[in-house]
């Protein structure tokens, strides 16, 4: 036994599990290689961007009150534009969350009258009362924006006659989802969202074509606004936010509608010219560098684990050798224990909480109990390794994350040690 298995046993790691997951990660060997090599591309963009702005230490003051002339904000922002090769951004720690960035960018952009379409399917649950699909207090259908949906076809692509006919005088903005989410649909890559685009400016140019890039930022080296978004958004305690920012959301694109967007979130006649950074600078600079190679690490984790899952003959999506465009990943277990067992595991290996046990409870906003593993240095962060799965069928688990791959790889195979205990699964 070396000295690393016997860490790993230390930690609760059987002989056994230690080498399926040795087995398994020896085959990885190129898809690590392409994954560090997106990284490594990825880092140089941020880097650049970093010294192109002039990035000095009086970025990482504290500012508060109004806020004025906050460098630090001012530039951090220039180096978000500059990295997604977009006119200007908005990247605040008044941001609460994806889904406020989201419905900022949509509120700030959309007036009465006006439509809203999402050429994907059905947007993230939490939008959908953002939108007014499930009525709700506040939501653009309340203020006369109306939504037009297109499905995706059987086979995951794009209903180009459908969405052809779904575009009208009104459809003033269009939503485009990279991630799958909780869905099954495959998430789409940066090349088919600009197909997307292409197929939809070409009927109507003035369109907002707006991407939601959770989950999806630094996986490839292009981002949307490379192939036309103009507006892309996401969350801090996610990808771009390196695993550091405590809090926070971007908003980048045409200088026009992140300018509307921020005159949303703030207040009109104000926009980007209010809005104290109170010393989370530091954090969000620094987590914005080191997000490639986070990104990776939780790439790796994913496609490690989808390896040895799909080894064990469960269904994985995506699968073990698909190429990836954001980073969760879904196994299908069939059976609750199944789901509680992985949780469970995930939960044992991290470096926060490892020593409570998650259960499933009756969450609010969910029709079936949910089982949900996280021990974060950020509470609710999803770019730090996490896992949930709600607890009827066909009893999958979604999982993400992993701000180094040893920790993982140490989650992964800490949950599929919690399988062969419960006898779920034989190696
Ligand atoms: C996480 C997520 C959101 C919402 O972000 P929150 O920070 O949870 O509000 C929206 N869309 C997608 C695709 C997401 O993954």
């Amino acid at each position: 036994m070396n000295e690393t298995e016997k860490m790993y046993e230390g930690l609760g790691i059987s002989p056994a599990v230690y080498a399926f997951g040795q087995e398994i990660e020896k085959g990885l060997k190129s898809r690590f290689e392409a994954i560090d090599e997106t990284a490594e591309y990825n880092q140089l963009k941020v880097v650049g961007a970093m010294q192109k702005s002039r990035v000095e230490a009086a970025c990482f003051a504290a500012t508060s009150g109004y806020g004025y002339n906050d460098l630090g904000r001012d530039k951090l922002e220039e180096v978000y534009a500059e990295v997604f090769h977009a006119e200007s951004a908005l990247v605040r720690p008044q941001i609460a969350c994806g889904t406020h960035a989201l419905a900022v960018a949509l509120s700030g952009n959309l007036r009465p009258g006006d439509e809203l379409l999402s050429p994907v399917g059905k947007p993230y649950d939490t939008l959908e009362e953002v939108i007014g699909i499930r009525p709700s207090k506040g939501s653009l259908a309340e203020y006369g924006v109306t939504y037009r949906q297109v499905d995706l076809k059987e086979d995951g692509s794009f209903d180009y006659p459908a969405i052809e006919a779904a575009l009208n005088e009104r459809t003033k903005l269009v939503t485009i989802q990279r991630s799958k989410g909780y869905q099954t649909r495959p998430t789409l890559s940066v090349k088919r969202i600009g197909e997307l685009i292409a197929f939809i400016k070409e009927r109507k140019p003035d369109v907002i074509c707006m991407v939601d890039n959770c989950y999806g930022e630094f996986v490839e080296p292009i981002e949307p606004t490379d192939v036309g978004a103009d507006l892309c958004v996401g969350s801090l305690i996610k990808n771009p936010g390196g695993g550091l920012a405590p809090i926070g959301g971007y908003i980048v694109g045409k200088e026009e509608y992140v300018e509307n967007a921020a005159y949303r979130l703030t207040s009109p006649g104000l926009g980007k010219e209010v809005g104290a950074s109170l010393g989370v600078m530091t954090s969000f600079y620094q987590g914005f560098f080191l997000a490639p190679t986070v990104t990776a690490a939780a790439l790796k984790g994913a496609i490690f684990a989808a390896n040895i899952y799909e080894k064990l003959g469960f269904a994985v999506v995506p699968n073990s050798t698909e190429s990836r465009h954001d980073i969760i990943q879904a196994v299908t277990f069939g059976k609750a224990e199944g789901v509680i067992a992985f949780c469970q595991g995930i939960q044992a290996a991290a470096p926060v909480d490892s020593y409570v046990t998650p259960e499933p409870w009756a969450m609010p906003g969910y029709d079936s109990d949910v089982i949900m593993a996280a021990g974060a240095f950020v509470q609710g962060s999803s770019i730090e390794l996490s896992a949930d799965g709600p607890i009827k069928p066909p009893y999958a688990v979604y999982f993400q994350g992993g701000l180094t791959w040893p920790h993982a790889k140490l989650g992964i195979l800490m949950s599929l040690q919690k399988m062969a205990d419960a006898g779920l699964v034989q190696l």
